[in-house]
């Protein structure tokens, strides 16, 4: 059974970004992803409580290819 439906989809209410039941994430422009691309791009900057993708267990783990850029010269906005 096919569960992209939207019924079993969460959005999280940070990011707004919808991820399905089967952890496939519906980004509000380009191709859907993965819970570890949406919180490579997304998430991980996100410092609000309430963000629904914060477990590792679900992520997964990080390809250098969820992110914008590979590893380390990645810069963080300072605050
Ligand atoms: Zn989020």
């Amino acid at each position: 059974m096919n569960s992209n439906n939207p019924e079993n989809s969460q959005v999280c209410p940070i990011c707004g970004v919808s991820i399905a039941e089967d952890g496939q994430v519906n980004f509000s422009n380009g191709k859907p992803g993965t819970r570890a691309r949406l919180y490579a791009r997304v998430c991980q900057y996100t410092e609000k409580p309430g963000c629904i993708n914060r477990e590792p267990e679900l992520i997964g783990e990080l390809t250098s290819q969820d992110g914008y850029k590979s590893g380390e010269d990645l810069s963080m906005p300072s605050p």
